[in-house]
């Protein structure tokens, strides 16, 4: 499998550093509001990249952080009225409804900046111990001239930074490259205690923290959205590196802009929509496979054009593995013949070249052409004469490579509200009927179809779980 690393600009072939396992930290979003499709694009992208390691038998640890204290997070509390953790806490939930809706599975680990400041203060100190920051009227900087490598992910020279640089905002700076990881709180800001003031973390800190406490020092796969290249990841890799005298991430993988007329969708820009309003209007589904129809590393035009052409195109699978299942249902014959058997065998020409798109540098561009390519086998290469084993066999394999891209092609039965209210009744029974083996197994039939059941004093209540 190769990839393509930012740090040496090359496809290099993908070894980890420990052999089975994949240690993989993707910089999440900054919770003040709803997410829009631009944030989406990392978050769907690096699940498929994770998705595709798994079914590569690797065991994955994923890790993305929420940023929930930030400049912006507080002006949002402050036009609210209300406190910078509740805004955070909000919008976590309603990133992580989004994420669901996406399909994009919860990272192993989700740290909440606001729950590693401990971690933050000690990677803080060890870098002043080293010689690596210094404080200065209680905000502590890192001396990024003191990193020999800066620079050597985005490619930038500090030379070449410093004619770009304007004055010197923050006077009291050595040097005009140093770069904050504490400062002092402002009126009405949250703050934590720390031995240069009561304060609170700058932003790239976090990550390093993060990504060592829940991963340790040397990290396989470090990703997010090319803006991060610089300052952000060239930051993070020289407090790692200077805090733990080892090599931070092994491949630097970062994702194109989601643009809109060529401009960057941005927040600032105002050129946005969030996932909650393009779900209004499209099965996120269509907004899954739309990101995933172009190679992640490309900048991607959202358009409704294009987002039509995902939904037909989309539509086309799913009508396939449709016409397979009922074509299943109403086959007569179950052994396969021996003619199935070559045609299966043929198949397998479709999931080698998606296997083989993915394998250079996740080219999910071609491993949807792969799919469609497999669906059109399937579509000229199945009746109801056939047998339900060859036309199972068939659905099964578009259905796992749909799985593998995270695109559901079948949704599971959802249970009514009626039959949950009709179990919860006959447990009533069995419990008054003192058979609380039935009403035990009634309530973990229930829980395996995602429903929890709470006994309360007004009654059993139950919600998803
Ligand atoms: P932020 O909340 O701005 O820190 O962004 C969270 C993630 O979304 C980061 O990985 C960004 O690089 C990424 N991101 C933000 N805007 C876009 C965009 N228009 N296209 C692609 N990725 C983006
Ligand atoms: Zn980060």
């Amino acid at each position: 499998m190769k990839v393509y690393n930012t740090l040496t600009k090359k496809k290099e072939e993908f070894v980890p550093i420990e052999e089975g396992k994949v240690r993989m930290y993707v910089c999440g979003p900054t919770v003040y509001n709803y997410i829009h499709i631009g944030n989406a694009r990392p978050m769907i992208i690096f699940d498929t990249v994770r998705r595709y390691m798994e079914y590569k038998g690797y065991d994955v640890n994923y890790v993305s952080n929420f940023t929930d204290v930030d400049d912006k997070i507080i002006k949002k509390a402050i036009e609210e009225g209300v406190s910078a953790s509740e805004i955070s806490t909000r919008y976590i939930a309603e990133c992580k409804k989004d994420m669901e809706s996406l399909n994009v599975l919860p990272a192993t680990t989700h740290p909440l900046a606001t729950e590693e400041i401990g971690g933050m203060l000690e990677m803080i100190q060890t870098l002043i111990d080293k010689g690596f920051a210094y404080e200065k009227g209680g905000s502590v900087y890192f001396r990024t001239k003191r990193f020999e490598e800066y620079g050597k992910l985005s490619k930038k020279n500090l030379e070449d930074l410093e004619a770009g640089k304007r004055i010197a905002v923050e006077e009291q700076k050595e040097d005009e490259m140093d770069f904050v990881l504490w400062k002092p709180k402002k009126d009405g800001e949250p703050s934590w205690v720390s031995p240069w003031s009561d304060g609170r973390p700058g932003w790239h800190i976090e990550c390093s923290v993060m990504a060592k406490k829940y991963l340790g020092d040397e990290i396989d796969i470090h990703a997010g959205g090319e803006d991060l290249i610089f300052p952000h990841h060239e930051n993070e890799i020289a407090q790692s590196e200077a805090c733990n005298d080892k090599t931070f991430a092994k491949y630097w993988l970062h994702n194109g802009f989601l643009n809109i007329d060529n401009r960057k969708m941005s927040k600032s820009l105002g050129n946005f929509f969030t996932v909650r309003e393009v779900g209004e209007k499209y099965d996120l589904q269509v907004l899954r496979f739309f990101m995933l129809g172009a190679h992640y590393r490309s900048p991607l035009n959202f358009s409704e054009e294009l987002m039509e052409s995902s939904k037909n195109g989309l539509e086309r699978i799913l009508t396939a593995v449709d016409n397979l299942k009922h074509l299943k249902e109403a086959s007569q014959t179950t052994s396969v013949s021996e003619n199935e058997t070559e045609k299966l065998a043929a198949a397998k020409e479709y999931i080698r070249k998606f296997e083989n798109a993915m394998d250079d540098d996740f080219n999910t561009a071609d491993a949807v052409s792969a799919i469609f390519e497999l669906v059109k086998y399937a579509n000229s290469n199945s009746d109801a004469q056939n047998s339900k084993e060859y036309l199972d066999s068939l659905y099964e394999e578009i259905k796992r490579l749909c799985d593998i891209l995270g695109i559901i092609v079948e949704k599971e039965a959802e249970i009514l509200a009626e039959d949950i209210e009709k179990l919860i009744e006959d447990r009533q029974a069995a419990r008054k009927a003192k058979n609380f083996a039935r009403a035990d197994e009634i309530r973990d039939e229930l829980l395996a179809k995602g429903i929890i059941l709470e006994d309360t004093r007004e009654g059993v209540k139950w919600k998803k779980a």
